[in-house]
């Protein structure tokens, strides 16, 4: 029988397991190097998506839509869509799983665009391939969205044990996978005790939602009367955005239950036994949320787009044009959402939010239209805004507001609102929020 709690434990666990009805163009065991699949239609230009989230299924359907006689080929690992928005608020039932998990191949027939459900594994450039778990495919632009990916190895180095060891049971749940499954049900389990989450340095996947994260979990922790203590490890000296929103919620709501942390930079991480060191001292847990520091996704190494520093180390991002959103090195590859690279030294990297992803992506389907066209390409700016719960009863929520103009020196800058004071308004528009966005590149 499927029981909502089947459903909620067995959908996103299926990730890798091919939907009824996707293409399975060969068996893995049978790719070669040589493999081609995916034969071209139509007459106009092939565009292959890689990574069908936030930013790259707005950007299937809005490309299509453009360039309508363009062969638009969306490649994801993932059989279903995870919204990691309001994905905190799905920790304490504000909203359902059937809200945040969604059928691909929907979308994909309404706006005409072809889903792979495969791997991406590895780009030849110079062929204008995408090499994938299926076979290759070329390409005349490729979009890139692979999203972030967990740098474990900036706290265990070559030691891929304890990377995966604390993958496993302390997760960081910041990625369209089965950890969002396990951090609900341990925030359900949890007796009492101390939990510890770290934050990771900047830049970072949606900087507001760990401490959204932190708030929601004292909620259920206040409510339930499990007599729980949340440490949050920030390596920021204060918090923020809305930080003022923020300390009142701690301060006002959860005084018993949350401690912020400023300044705590991660020296060391020992998950065996569960003791971590940092610079603002030494803490042991029961359990923990371990976010380690984010960085581009696989896919943007592998396309060898990253940017280097000037003592030449690798930024962690893509090395980009900030205004085309086109690697530097190659201008028919475009980067989208949370791996893009600096922007600005105003203010470094847009935030790393689903609102950003799918305006670039929005901007990306305009601009390779009017290059396709042959007209002259019009460089555009995103906006942001980010609504967070703080409150479970009432439910209450704060935001945050960027815009961004183009200054006379030629810079992106950055202008930043905090609405702090948590009402349940704030929350009505975020519902109102998300219903916009989903229909934007949901069917
Ligand atoms: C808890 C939480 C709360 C958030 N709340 C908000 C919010 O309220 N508002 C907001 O605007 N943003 C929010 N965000 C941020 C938002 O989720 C991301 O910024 C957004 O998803 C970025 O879009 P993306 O396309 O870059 O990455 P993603 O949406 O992560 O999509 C990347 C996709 O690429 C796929 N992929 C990666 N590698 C491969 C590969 N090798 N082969 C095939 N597929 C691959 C992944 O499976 C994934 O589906 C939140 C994030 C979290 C974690």
């Amino acid at each position: 029988m499927i029981t909502r709690r089947n459903l909620l434990i067995s959908a996103p666990v299926a990730a890798g397991l091919l939907l009824p009805g996707a293409q399975l163009l060969a068996a893995p065991g049978l790719v070669t190097g040589e493999t081609r699949i995916m034969p071209r239609q139509g007459k106009g230009p092939r565009v292959v998506i890689c990574g069908g989230g936030w930013g790259g299924m707005t950007a299937a359907r809005h490309v299509k839509e453009q360039i309508p006689d363009a062969d638009v080929i969306l490649i994801e690992r993932n059989p279903v869509f995870w919204s990691c928005p309001m994905s905190n608020k799905w920790l304490i039932d504000v909203v359902d799983t059937d809200f945040l998990l969604h059928d691909m191949l929907a979308p994909a027939r309404a706006y005409g665009y072809r889903l792979l459900n495969a791997e991406v594994t590895g780009f030849e450039r110079d062929k204008k391939l995408v090499r994938t778990s299926q076979g290759g495919i070329d390409y005349d632009y490729l979009i890139l969205s692979g999203g972030i990916r967990n740098a474990y190895d900036a706290w265990f180095g070559e030691d891929q044990a304890s990377a995966e060891y604390t993958r496993q049971h302390f997760p960081s749940a910041y990625i369209p996978n089965a950890e969002h499954v396990a951090l609900k049900r341990k925030m359900q389990e949890f007796k009492g005790g101390t939990i510890v989450m770290t934050l990771p340095p900047p830049p970072h996947r949606c900087p507001p939602s760990p401490y959204e994260r932190a708030c929601v979990m004292a909620w259920h922790f206040k409510t339930n009367k499990i007599p729980a203590k949340i440490i949050i490890l920030d390596p920021k000296p204060k918090i923020g955005p809305i930080g003022e929103g923020y300390r009142a919620a701690f301060e006002e709501l959860y005084p018993d239950i949350i401690t912020h942390v400023p300044n705590a930079k991660i020296k060391e991480v020992d998950p065996y036994n569960k003791r971590i060191m940092t610079e603002a001292g030494d803490f042991d847990f029961d359990d923990a949320v371990l976010m380690p520091p984010h960085q581009a996704a696989d896919m943007v190494w592998w396309a060898d787009l990253i940017g280097k520093d000037a003592e030449g180390r690798p930024t962690g991002w893509a090395d980009m044009d900030a205004r085309m959103y086109t690697a530097n090195s190659d201008e028919n590859v475009f980067i989208v959402g949370d791996s893009m690279g600096m922007i600005s030294d105003q203010f470094g990297h847009y935030p790393k939010s689903g609102h950003v992803a799918n305006a670039i992506a929005h901007i990306v389907a305009r601009n390779l239209a009017q290059r396709v066209s042959g007209q002259e390409v019009v460089p555009e700016l995103p906006d942001n805004l980010c609504y967070m719960l703080v409150n479970g009863d009432p439910r209450e929520a704060i935001a945050v507001q960027f815009t961004y103009a183009l200054a006379q020196d030629g810079k992106v800058h950055q202008t930043q609102i905090d609405i702090d004071v948590r009402t349940p308004d704030l929350l009505a528009e975020d519902f109102v929020w998300i219903e916009g966005k989903f229909n934007d590149f949901l069917a």
